[in-house]
């Protein structure tokens, strides 16, 4: 197979999915159903009132992102990489996600404020159309304080799920695999969370994280690899894309297609999203994921049909990357099947491009993101080379950035 042996070279490429189907003739087969998101974006309203109260900059207690038009950063990709990029290039700005900075805002946030509301109801100390300010009371957070929250992260999950459980008033435990960065887990420690560090990669700070968190029964392990509610957390972020374009007066129709480029870690986060986005746009919207070269976890398990059963590793790449965020060698076996009828594409792509486009969205736009955000802004050239139309609309989704310190955004200006 030419693609895994492009892969084995650790070379950039382009795999346009042949199981591809068309989005009417598959959405009943999937194991997520438009009322779960539904219902996932009603439970993120009955809590606004109450993140608004604890979290006083998001104005309106729902947590979400602009769209921006960057002409500016589309002129300078063409003279740099000198390819031609048809239609017109957004950016989707989960970088100033609040609380978090970044994607995992959305999934994370999501099912701890899942597991508060349950453990709340199961008891008997609050209902479904009470006003949820009261869970942010004295009485509320002593009882949180029972039970225990654990992840396993490469940081940004981490740091999303370490922050708002705090914040509810549960013990939380995060397991730190590796490539975490220094400043994620200081600014976990400083916020009360225990940060455990693993020597070892992101899929055995997981598993660990998973065994820990199964031997105490007031423990919930938010679980990175199987996720249903992370996964449905981030479909909400991409329903609500439908509206926001509306309001930029860019509509979306087989005429004018909307392609969006999510870079890709384990894939809970760019499944959710674009899972979310074939529910309002079926096949209106083309999917690509954006992976590493020495990372393309989600793209071996597709191209093999393996899923977690192959991991970047058995293929001989080191799963080493400065993009943390997409540092997974092995993908998620739940979301890649979702994945695998419904993704048009996925691509590859080398660090120092990372660099490249971080300082050259900075000195256009002035928008800084952390290296893993700029994964997907090579889509748009590669899948120039394919798709001539100017009806175009390019959306790169910035996963993440705001929430890095100001000397590590200055060193990371001049790499
Ligand atoms: C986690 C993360 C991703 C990828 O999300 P997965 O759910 O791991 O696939 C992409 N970008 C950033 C900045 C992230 O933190």
């Amino acid at each position: 197979m030419d693609i895994i042996d492009k892969l084995k070279k650790a070379e950039e490429v382009i795999w346009y999915n042949p199981n591809y189907a068309e989005f009417s003739r598959v959405r009943d087969e999937l194991p997520i159903s438009l009322e779960e998101v539904r219902e996932a974006e009603n439970r993120l309203k009955r809590f606004a009132p109450y993140i608004k109260k604890v979290f006083p900059e998001v104005a309106d207690g729902i947590i979400e992102s602009p769209i921006n038009s960057i002409d500016k950063m589309k002129g300078r990709m063409e003279r740099d990489l000198n390819k031609e990029i048809p239609g017109r290039l957004l950016v989707k700005r989960d970088d100033l996600l609040p609380i978090a900075g970044s994607i995992k805002a959305r999934g994370g946030i999501y099912e701890v404020l899942k597991h508060a509301e349950t453990l709340a109801i199961q008891n008997g100390l609050l209902k479904y159309d009470e006003d949820y300010r009261i869970l942010a009371s004295e009485e509320f957070r002593d009882f949180f304080s029972k039970y225990t929250i654990q992840v396993g992260s490469t940081g940004n999950l981490g740091l999303s799920i370490g922050i708002m459980s705090a914040k509810v008033g549960f013990k939380v435990i995060v397991h730190m695999s590796q490539d975490a960065k220094e400043w994620k887990k200081n600014l976990l420690r400083s916020k009360g969370v225990q940060v455990v560090e693993y020597t070892s990669d992101y899929s055995k700070a997981v598993e660990e994280g998973r065994r820990l968190s199964n031997e105490d029964p007031k423990s919930h392990f938010i679980d990175d690899e199987n996720s249903k509610d992370l996964f449905l957390g981030y479909a909400v972020g991409g329903m609500r894309v439908k509206k926001q374009l509306e309001d930029m007066g860019i509509i979306v129709d087989q005429e004018h297609p909307l392609f969006v480029y999510l870079p890709c870690g384990v894939g809970g986060g760019p499944g959710g999203v674009a899972y979310g986005l074939k529910l309002v746009y079926g096949d209106n919207v083309k999917c690509f994921f954006a992976e590493p070269t020495r990372s393309p976890a989600m793209l071996l398990g597709l191209v093999t049909g393996l899923h977690d059963k192959i991991s970047v590793e058995d293929i001989g790449l080191d799963n080493k990357t400065d993009a943390d965020g997409l540092a997974v060698g092995r993908p998620s076996s739940f979301v890649g099947k979702i994945m695998d009828k419904i993704l048009t594409g996925a691509f590859t792509i080398e660090d120092y491009r990372l660099y490249d486009f971080l300082n050259e969205l900075y000195e256009e736009e002035k928008i800084f993101l952390e290296p893993s955000a700029l994964a997907g802004f090579l889509g748009p050239i590669f899948t120039s080379e394919k798709y001539k139309d100017s009806n175009i609309i390019h959306m790169c989704w910035a996963t993440g950035g705001s929430l890095v310190p100001e000397e590590i955004v200055n060193d990371l200006l001049m790499k």
